[in-house]
């Protein structure tokens, strides 16, 4: 199908719910994207930080291969081998308890607040708990995930939201205190906020929410949906912090391109939340999602690739200051890791993403106003090379 005849079907018969770049991806390789035109691109967005290890890695695509040949789904009535294995894996990283599998990382969000609630249920009885939330996150758009998100604009048309949410400001522990009351049952929160314009938080911000949540007995949920799997340099981007959460979340490069997420618990909230009949799923877990999640944990161990984000971060970082100095449509870089923005002041951001996809290169936005950076995890410096040269000509 030509791309002018698969735009045309597409408008016609999806759901106007994006609107999509008039591209049309036919396959990938490595860092690298094709069109159906035989186009090529440097991809910097991965799926939106989802394709961790590149493009058709050679093992991944065996691994899932054989597992269809095999068997695609169980349901959660009976065991399957991927399942056992890639909980182990993910438990084993995080050093958290144990793991529900989900479809997507809205799910994982919707699966990380029922916990809570039935932890605080389990301990007084009452079901008028709150969640204090931040200002400027994202953690999904069904209707309990959209409650917690902080964007206006996302929540109002689809009110009433559940009750007893709080908003505060990231990285401002004051007014997370203010938001405190003793029917607070847990603090959720990015540990990197990324559609809300990629903000790390800060070491005293997350310190500061761990010692407010022991101290009153509050869930700390970290969702690591986009800052995870390595991209900021750690295997999880809390890990870096010194602080570990009762909960967190987990998707997008979770299975670097087959849908699944995952809520992870701690000793504490595992034995006092969720037992049977509380929360299920069909598909979640599956034995083909969770055999890609087990081969990317292998993977990641044998390609090293979190210290590799740990060596070329340095590399890319160095390059975005550049072309802020060089540049006034710049007005600075945030992130962490391969999770990095450019603030664009002067022009739509749109602008550039558009001009960056006619060059060849892949890049997306966050909020209105940051150019998004989040490769895959395999990019080499020339790579970097290559997207700054291919940015600059976009401006
Ligand atoms: C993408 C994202 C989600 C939602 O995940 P889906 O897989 O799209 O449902 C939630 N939280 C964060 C931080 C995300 O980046």
């Amino acid at each position: 199908m030509k791309t002018s005849e698969c735009i045309q079907k597409s408008e016609q018969y999806l759901l106007h719910t994006y609107n999509r770049a008039p591209v049309v991806w036919e396959r990938g390789e490595g860092v690298r994207l094709y069109d159906a035109d035989g186009k090529e691109y440097l991809d910097f967005a991965a799926g939106i930080a989802v394709y961790a290890l590149g493009y058709g890695n050679p093992a991944y695509r065996e691994a899932l291969k054989d597992q269809i040949d095999k068997i695609i789904h169980t349901s959660n009535l009976y065991y399957n081998v991927p399942q056992a294995e890639a909980a182990e894996k993910l438990v084993k990283a995080s050093g958290m308890s144990k793991v529900f599998f989900t479809n997507s990382g809205t799910e994982a969000i919707e699966g990380a607040i029922k916990a809570a609630r039935k932890y605080a249920y389990l301990r007084d009885g009452s079901t008028d708990h709150e969640i204090i939330a931040m200002r400027q996150s994202f953690h999904g758009r069904s209707l309990g995930a959209l409650s917690v998100t902080g964007n206006d604009h996302y929540q109002e048309p689809f009110k009433p939201l559940i009750g007893g949410i709080r908003f505060a400001d990231f990285n401002d522990l004051d007014s997370v205190k203010a938001q405190v009351t003793d029917k607070t049952c847990a603090i959720i929160l990015e540990t990197v906020q990324g559609e809300g314009g990629i903000f790390p938080g800060t070491r005293e911000f997350l310190e500061g929410i761990r010692k407010l949540c022991d101290e009153r007995d509050i869930l700390m949920i970290l969702d690591e949906i986009q800052c995870g799997m390595g991209r900021t340099g750690s295997m999880f981007a809390w890990q870096e912090y010194g602080v570990k959460p009762d909960i967190m979340t987990c998707a997008k490069a979770l299975g670097c391109g087959i849908p699944v997420g995952a809520f992870v618990l701690n000793e504490k909230t595992a034995e006092h939340s969720l037992v049977p009949g509380d929360h299920g799923t069909t598909y979640g877990g599956n034995p083909l999602a969770c055999r890609a999640v087990s081969t990317v944990f292998d993977l990641f161990e044998s390609l090293e690739i979190v210290e590799h984000v740990r060596k070329i971060t340095p590399y890319l970082e160095q390059k975005l200051e550049g072309l802020v100095q060089k540049y006034d449509c710049f007005s600075g870089r945030r992130g962490k890791g391969l999770m990095q923005g450019l603030m664009v002041e002067g022009r739509p951001v749109g602008e550039i993403v558009g001009n960056a996809l006619k060059n060849g290169l892949v890049v997306i936005s966050a909020e209105n106003n940051v150019l998004r950076l989040v490769p895959p995890l395999i990019i080499a410096e020339k790579d970097v090379d290559e997207m700054a040269e291919k940015l600059e000509a976009s401006l």
